[in-house]
């Protein structure tokens, strides 16, 4: 069986822990690799390598970071397949969907090629007499990112080729569920010319996330999960004096108004909510139709598309969906199923009990739709993260923005209508960080920034894009005289333009 690897100042070497994590292939139910929980004392070592390679690194031009990137970018795309297989094997999404994850990882790695540009400061001629300013940013040093299982290449590239390329050193703690793609990054990158220690992996659980949040020279931390474990590494990473965004979870709410596209809108249900086996922080898990004939309307559509979802392996070029990532985790989804039925809530479409020949002790759970929740049942106010999607039917318009605005979560939400004023309306006024006007599933591109609202995100800066170049620099600015210096004398009030 395999061993999953760090690697750390441009090595790979297994851990010396005696604490052990499976690796499963989701799609049999087998144990593929064995995934050391690194030391921190292993974490120490990854953070001197980050240390020492750190003056060179953020000293260099930013062109030739750049050119760096570039080329891992290049790499990227030639081995976008590789990268997608081995994300389909340790977390079950299908084929296409992983390389649409690798896609979008790359994407970001493409806005980081231009960081030149991002970088450029301001600069203000006589702010005084003689006297010029100029403001820049400059990187932080030593900063982590602590990344969920969903999505096992495109989450760390939201952090680590921006904040690398904005001059700082970079330590990867990914999901311990499927370790192996950041490694096959991690090897492209250094193949790509990038200098030993400035980008390191190093495995782990909560004993590692508590290490790194404590080190003292980590500077900044980046967290995607869940969203108790997203506050708790904001609140201690603060506490320790380190920048912090922690970005949480979500129960996103797709309201369909009346004058919908009904087939538009059930389409765009099904992939948005059963895409990825909806282990998406931006599926849709609560349809809301406007009114009894739209809810009953779009029920009638759902339904047979539900039933007729294509499930199973990774392998299977024609499945929809795979199964969900770990045995655990499709219990849990199975248990909501059962707390859903014992409220009182319709289930049209059951998922339990799903089986695929040749693959019975896979992680899959069958397609699953509820009508007929409502506000105060489990399985619409926790995070399923899983294939089951609830409809809620709301009175009117003014009673599908409450029901959003009353969850805990703010992560992505989507209107789906004709009615431009309706659309305008909802996009000016929701509270939700990020907002689909008939597009099911908003996540903005890599040159926007990514972040949701309320208890799905905590800290200042969304992530990636120009948010995230903030996230990772600190804001100098000079002020300058030259050449006489001050002739003048001693000045003892505040300076200003007199
Ligand atoms: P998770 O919170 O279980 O794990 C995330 C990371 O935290 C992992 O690296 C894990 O090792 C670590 N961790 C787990 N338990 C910990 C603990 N007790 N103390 C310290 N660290 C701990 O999340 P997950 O199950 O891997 O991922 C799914 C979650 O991530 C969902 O809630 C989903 O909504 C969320 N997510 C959010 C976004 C977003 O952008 N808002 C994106 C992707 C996923």
């Amino acid at each position: 069986m395999q061993t999953i690897e760090n690697a750390v100042a441009g090595k790979r070497y297994v851990s010396s822990s005696p604490r052990r994590s499976p690796v499963f292939n989701p799609a049999t139910g087998e144990q593929t690799a064995e995934l050391p929980l690194s030391t921190t004392d292993e974490l120490n070592a990854a953070v001197d390598a980050a240390k020492n390679a750190l003056p060179a690194w953020a000293n260099m031009p930013p062109m030739k970071r750049s050119r760096i990137m570039f080329r891992f970018k290049q790499l990227l795309d030639a081995h976008a397949d590789d990268l997608a297989r081995i994300i389909s094997s340790e977390h079950g999404k299908v084929h296409d969907d992983a390389l649409g994850e690798v896609a979008r990882g790359i994407d970001c790695v493409d806005f980081a090629c231009g960081v030149p540009q991002l970088l450029k400061g301001e600069f203000s001629r006589n702010v005084g007499p003689n006297i010029d300013s100029y403001s820049d940013r400059q990187p932080l040093g030593v900063v982590a990112g602590i990344t969920p299982f969903n999505f096992p290449a495109m989450v760390p590239m939201w952090m680590y080729p921006l904040a690398i390329a904005c001059g700082n050193t970079f330590i990867l703690k990914p999901s311990e569920r499927d370790p192996s793609a950041s490694l096959l990054a991690w090897n492209l990158f250094m193949e790509a010319g990038l200098p030993e220690g400035v980008f390191n992996v190093v495995h782990g659980d909560k004993e590692m996330v508590d290490a790194i949040l404590d080190h003292p020279d980590i500077k900044a931390v980046s967290f995607v999960g869940s969203t108790p474990i997203a506050e708790y590494v904001y609140q201690r990473g603060t506490r320790a004096g380190k920048r912090v965004q922690a970005l949480g979870g979500a129960k996103n709410h797709m309201v369909i108004l009346p004058d919908a596209d009904l087939d538009q809108a059930a389409d765009a249900l099904m992939g948005a909510g059963y895409g990825s086996a909806g282990e998406r922080c931006m599926a849709i898990s609560v349809a809301v139709p406007v009114g009894e004939a739209t809810a009953d309307a779009l029920i009638d559509k759902l339904k047979p598309r539900v039933e007729k979802l294509k499930i199973g392996p990774a392998t299977d070029k024609d499945a929809e969906m795979g199964p969900v990532v770990t045995r655990q985790h499709r219990d849990k989804i199975l248990s909501y199923i059962d707390k859903g039925v014992e409220a009182g809530a319709e289930l049209v479409v059951d998922g339990r009990g799903f089986s695929l020949q040749g693959y019975e002790d896979g992680f899959f759970v069958g397609g699953t739709l509820f009508d007929r929740v409502t506000r105060d049942m489990a399985i619409y106010r926790d995070e399923i993260f899983g294939p089951v999607l609830s409809v809620v039917r709301a009175r009117d318009y003014a009673d599908a923005v409450d029901l959003i605005h009353g969850h805990e979560y703010a992560n992505g939400t989507a209107i789906f209508t004709r009615d431009g004023d309706a659309a305008r309306e909802f996009a000016d006024k929701i509270e939700v960080g990020m907002v689909g006007i008939n597009v099911p599933i908003p996540v903005p591109v890599a040159y926007h920034s990514f972040g949701g609202w309320k208890r799905s995100l905590f800290g200042d800066h969304s992530i990636y894009g120009p948010e995230g170049v903030h996230f990772y620099t600190r804001l100098k600015t000079v002020t300058t005289r030259w050449p006489a210096g001050i002739k003048e004398g001693a000045q003892f009030t505040f300076p200003s333009l007199k």
